[in-house]
This record gives C-alpha cells, structure tokens and sequence, in this order.
C-alpha cells in the first residue's frame, strides 16, 4: 500500500461526527410507495439527517447461516415479497455499495468471523425504507446479515464490537417491527391494535427508555404475549443490534408510535444527539 493509498484509507475511515441510530419498523413493503403516515415521517427526517459516508443497515429480511456484510460495488434491488402490485416491482434503489466499510466492519469484529458477502443486494427491509428517507439513492449503503440460530446476546455483542463505526461516518439502521404477527392481522379499516400486541410494545418501550437491555434480550419471558407478538422473532432482530450500538447516553426519540393492521407496531426510534 503506498502513501496516497494510506492517505486515502484514513479518509474514509477516519473519525467524523458520531452519526445518528435508527431503529425502524418498516411494515409493508407497499410503505415504499404509498404516501401514507408511516413514509411520510421517514421522508421528514430523512431530510433532516446529517448525510453519513455509508448507511449500514441490519434488517429483519436477511437472515443466513453465519454472519455475512455485504461487499457488493452495485447491490440489485431485491423483491424479496410476492403478491404485491406491479408498481412495488417495478421499483429500484439504484445507491452504491460500500465494500470498504464492510471490510472494515469485518476488521472490527474479529471475534465473531464476519465473511464478506457478495451475492446479496438490498432486501425490501432495507430499499422501502431508504426510498423514502434517502430518494436520490446517492450515499454508498451495505447491509450486515442476520444469524437466525445464535442466541440474543451474540447480536448484542457483535454490534458493541463495530459500534465504532458510528464515529467513522456510518449511520446505522435497524429495520424490522417491535410487534410482528402477520397471521393475525386485520385488514379491516381502523382497526384497533390488539391488547397483547400494545402490551408487548409499552413493555418493550419502556425498556429501551430505562435502558434495561437485559430484559429486552430476554423478552421471551414474556410468555404468551411475546409468543404472540413473535410467532418467529426475525422482526424482532434488528431493535438488538440497534441497542448494542447504542451508547449509554443517548435517548431515543420514537416515531411512527402506532400500529398497522391491529398486529404490527410501526414504533420507531432514533439517537441523535
Ligand atoms: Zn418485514
């Protein structure tokens, strides 16, 4: 590596602004295109957040055996869902990949053996929210992959040990649903959110204002109600890594505090000091 290489390298790792935490509850793929309540926020504070080198985004949609950062230049948008309109389809978010920054995320985060991945591309837990927040597509983006089978506290841990990288210019988004049933859902008009799934949602948001991140890792124990806010917990993911990035002094700010189709909470969060 010559000089200008070693130059340049420190550029683009070297220390910025802490930037702001995201934690999203993204719902349905079909938010990326309608201009409801839910995309409307994510439009308003896209526009009022610093422009970070690269977005990393850990989300509910890419779940894999081991660890994996996605190294890709050019990551495809994926329509990873079925039974959408053509419209939702027919959508793109053409943004650069950031394979420096996921090797350095895999530098940082030696003990749990990151790989490189390049065969992904942006799941829809990542595009539908970033069309809207970030539309001109033009800040470099790459995802960390989900581990389905470790227990809640390797997901803690792995984003203590990158959580550097949100001095180094990276903004981190988590993005899955803190209620997540999609076989009870109510289709119809208005319908209220059930009392198990507003029960499960003040629980955990009182929580993550107390910071008592032992609880929230050992939700479980909620019994029924966290059985049936999460029949399978891919949705639920996301908000451990968000809290592992989490310094402890920073506050969240929710958003997006209600919920869509009686059994997916849409609360949402960010640290942005
Ligand atoms: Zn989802």
């Amino acid at each position: 590596m010559n000089l200008k290489e070693i130059s340049t390298l420190s550029d683009t790792f070297g220390k910025s602004e802490r930037m702001p935490l995201l934690f999203v509850g993204h719902g349905s793929p079909m938010n990326a295109v309608e201009d409801i309540r839910f995309s409307r926020a994510w439009k308003e504070i896209g526009v009022t957040l610093p422009v970070p080198k690269a977005i990393l985004s850990i989300s509910a949609h890419w779940l894999t055996r081991g660890t994996k950062v996605l190294a890709m230049e050019r990551p495809a948008t994926i329509h990873d869902f079925g039974g959408f309109p053509e419209e939702l389809f027919a959508q793109r978010y053409p943004a650069p990949g950031a394979p420096d920054f996921a090797k350095e995320t895999q530098r940082l985060s030696a003990k749990h053996h990151i790989l490189l991945d390049d065969e992904w591309g942006f799941d829809h837990g990542t595009w539908s929210v970033l069309i809207q927040m970030f539309p001109k597509a033009d800040i470099p983006v790459y995802q960390l992959s989900i581990d389905y089978s470790k227990p809640m506290s390797y997901h803690y841990e792995l984003a203590q040990e990158i959580r550097s990288l949100r001095e180094k210019g990276v903004m981190v988004i988590g993005s899955g649903n803190i209620v997540h049933n999609l076989r009870a859902i109510n289709f119809q008009k208005d319908a209220k959110p059930f009392d198990w799934a507003m029960e499960f949602d003040s629980t955990i948001r009182h929580w993550i204002e107390t910071g008592d991140h032992a609880s929230i890792m050992e939700f479980q124990k909620l019994g029924a109600v966290a059985q049936l806010a999460h029949p399978s917990y891919d949705h639920f993911l996301p908000l451990m890594y968000v809290l592992g990035f989490q310094h402890k002094e920073e506050t969240p700010k929710f958003f997006n505090t209600d919920f869509d189709m009686s059994t997916v909470s849409m609360r949402s969060m960010i640290y942005h000091q």
